[in-house]
């Protein structure tokens, strides 16, 4: 039988533990400094608490939530993907993308996902189950230990790896919580960014409760009909209630709010769609990452080649959109959301 995570406890939780265990009250922050700032992955290391509590703690919990199936790394050594195994045996993915001093981490959310995207990995293994917050926070603990060992930090970390988010909302609630508390990870929120299709009733509460962390929007298609033909989730959240409710985000938060947008060759990336695009986005306080499309084994249409990028960037920028052009990374090792566990994982 599996152990419970230490990391899914609450503060409140941990400091019950402590006191069933007879245990004075500065415990708690040693056990947080274990966790967090010297990141141990086994009770033995805890050598600032005694051995019997070591013991106590070891016979309930586990602090190890994941353990690595797979390590595949770009040639030029930039990009890293890690194929997790958890303790239940399923697979997920991380990716680290080392940028000059600015490494960025892309953490799972679910063990597949239930979304559907036609291009994406991920969305056609189907949906197994939410990860905990710890769960998340393990993969982030796993490389901050293995940058720091080559002193080297971690400054961002991305919400846009297997998983919608806000599909499990409680537990990435609860790990952004953990992740930029400065007593656990003490991650600057402003360096966090979640990514969502547009799952609408959750935007209002993400702004609410985290208006700090970045938001971004996948939007990839900017007519209904060609968003629902990619993303089926459009059926229920379409565009113009999804527009309505990312301004009403801006107006509560006044925090610029990011679009995604992949080009897929010959799909979505027309001088036309850019228009669209721009009549959507008009006057709102944004900006439009574009990025070409990774192939994957499944979706056969490739990424827009580089002259339909550039004249989809222009059309956006004569609208006055501010665009970024997102370099892609780590094609010789699928980089792209969901690939290598599907790989690994044929169901
Ligand atoms: S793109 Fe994101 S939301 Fe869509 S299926 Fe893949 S993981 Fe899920």
């Amino acid at each position: 039988m599996t152990k419970p995570l230490i990391y899914d406890l609450s503060t409140a939780q941990l400091s019950q533990v402590l006191q069933e265990l007879d245990q004075p009250a500065f415990r708690l922050k040693q056990l947080h400094q274990g966790l967090y700032n010297k990141l141990y992955t086994s009770f033995e290391e805890f050598d600032a608490i005694p051995k019997a509590l070591r013991s106590a703690l070891d016979e309930r919990f586990t602090v190890e939530p994941l353990s690595v199936a797979k390590t595949l790394r770009s040639r030029d050594g930039n990009t890293e993907k890690k194929l997790f195994s958890l303790q239940d045996g399923n697979l997920i993915e991380t990716v680290l993308m080392r940028f000059e001093r600015r490494n960025t981490l892309c953490v799972s959310t679910q063990v597949g996902c239930p979304m559907g995207c036609v291009f994406c990995a991920t969305g056609q293994m189907g949906f197994v189950r939410n990860l905990s917050a710890g769960e998340i926070l393990g993969q982030i603990i796993h490389f901050q230990k293995e940058l720091r060992a080559g002193d080297e930090a971690l400054r961002n970390v991305v919400y846009m790896g297997m998983g919608e988010p806000f599909l499990n909302f409680p537990n990435v609630s609860q790990s952004l919580d953990y992740l930029s508390d400065p007593e656990r990870l003490g991650l600057g929120a402003r360096h966090i960014t979640v990514s969502t299709v547009g799952v609408i009733p959750r935007i209002a509460q993400f702004g609410e409760q985290h208006p700090q962390v970045n938001l971004a929007i996948s939007l990839h298609a900017p007519t209904d009909e060609l968003r629902t033909r990619l993303l089926p989730a459009n059926r229920q959240y379409p565009l113009e209630k999804l527009m309505q409710a990312c301004r009403d985000y801006i107006a509560q938060t006044n925090r610029k709010l990011t679009f995604e947008y992949a080009l897929i060759d010959g799909l979505n990336d027309s001088p036309e769609h850019a228009r669209q695009f721009a009549q959507l986005v008009r006057g709102m306080l944004c900006i439009v990452n574009l990025i070409t499309l990774n192939p994957s084994k499944k979706y056969a249409t490739p990424g827009s080649p580089p002259a339909r990028v550039q004249a989809f960037r222009d059309v956006l920028v004569e609208h006055g959109v501010r665009v970024t052009l997102r370099l892609r990374r780590g094609l010789e090792i699928n980089a792209g959301c969901g690939q290598l566990a599907s790989a690994e994982n044929p169901n």
